[in-house]
């Protein structure tokens, strides 16, 4: 099989889930965010290993990846949709039963007239100016949405993966302003927000990468390992070429490994002679270009030719790829590709947790 093989732990899903539900308070709920097919991973696989962990409550970034979620769990848990309420979606909202989270005056119109009675959230805008009312759209609409009962209100931190960062305290204060007293369950935290203390907790948290083991969680259990297949394997001579623009030229012979994934499987150019795979804890330099489908590696050093190597796995983690090629553990993961061969298991914490 030329394919790499995807492997992502679903216990581990659910034990990480467990850890950032025991660091708020027994009576502040604890959702799921599952949005981009739960980073990445499959949501339909995913929330049902949440679900059975113990969340009731999952949120997706739009109504389409609401049906996912709604297929995989049948009737009961509530799925928020932080998109909103967007033209085109009404049916699917009332269908699915999904909860939207309304971000402006224009999306509270839309839904009270088209789903009367139909349940909804709040997100306003503290600060971050992505998403949400602002504080004036607020105080007029107030009186009138809290009315109509929503579910929730909600804010979004834009730096709380900095716990020093004054932004957070600015935030907190605004919500508060915003929402003491309105008697509505509230909710400000994700993974890092959670991180930050019990003061920004409320009654809903909404965790999403720690779950799936990335930081600024860094106890999570490692969630995800990815093997590449070694396809071919040649002697270079010194001198000689590999790959693309001539991207590698030998200094020495060398015993060079061709695997089987590429940037078309969400591995980016950017490791292209400076990332690294493994055979076990063994370190196997990347030559030269990473291809469409295809990455060179140099397994000189190794006693044996290995069957793959791992690019994610024990030694290395989404972020330390991320650090390595300027971004993020979460752009990493929503970046696996779909080519893979996806495997379910359930290894690194049974008995753990
Ligand atoms: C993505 C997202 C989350 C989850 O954030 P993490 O940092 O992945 O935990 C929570 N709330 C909102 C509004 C989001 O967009």
């Amino acid at each position: 099989m030329a394919t790499a093989t995807l492997t992502i732990d679903l216990d581990a899903i659910a034990a990480n889930w467990r850890a950032l539900d025991r660091l708020s308070d027994p009576a502040t709920q604890t959702a799921a965010v599952v949005k981009a097919d739960a980073y990445g991973l499959g949501s339909k696989r995913v929330v049902r290993a949440l679900a059975e962990a113990g969340a009731r409550r999952f949120f997706v970034a739009v109504a389409e990846e609401g049906a996912a979620v709604r297929q995989a769990l049948g009737p009961g848990p509530q799925i928020n949709v932080l998109g909103g309420h967007m033209a085109g979606d009404t049916e699917m909202v009332h269908d699915l039963e999904l909860t939207p989270m309304l971000n402006s005056v224009d999306q509270i119109t839309r839904h009270l007239e088209s789903l009367p009675g139909h349940p909804f959230g709040i997100q306003l805008d503290t600060g971050m100016n992505r998403l949400g009312l602002e504080p004036a759209e607020w105080e007029a609409v107030a009186p009138l949405v809290l009315e109509q009962g929503p579910e929730l209100v909600m804010s979004h931190l834009a730096c709380a993966d900095e716990p020093d960062h004054p932004m957070n305290a600015v935030q907190l204060a605004e919500f508060h302003a915003l929402t003491d007293g309105i008697g509505v369950p509230r909710s400000l935290a994700a993974t890092g927000g959670i991180l930050l203390g019990p003061e920004y907790h409320f009654e809903l948290t909404r965790p999403g990468v720690g779950l799936y083991g990335g930081r600024p969680f860094f106890d999570a259990y490692p969630v995800v390992r990815l093997d590449l297949p070694v396809i071919q394997t040649r002697e270079v001579a010194a001198g000689e070429i590999v790959g693309y623009s001539c991207g590698y030229t030998a200094d020495q012979p060398r015993l060079v490994a061709t695997l089987g994934a590429g940037y078309a499987d969400g591995i980016t150019r950017r490791l292209s002679g400076i990332g690294t795979l493994w055979d076990g804890d063994t370190p196997v330099p990347i030559l030269g270009r990473v291809s469409m489908d295809l990455i060179t590696a140099d397994i000189s050093h190794l006693r044996q030719i290995p069957r793959s190597l791992t690019l994610l796995g024990p030694m290395q983690g989404v972020d330390d790829v991320a650090d390595l090629t300027g971004t993020i553990g979460y752009e990493v993961l929503t970046s696996l590709g779909h080519r893979y061969a996806r495997r379910y298991a359930s290894t690194a914490t049974r008995g753990q947790a």
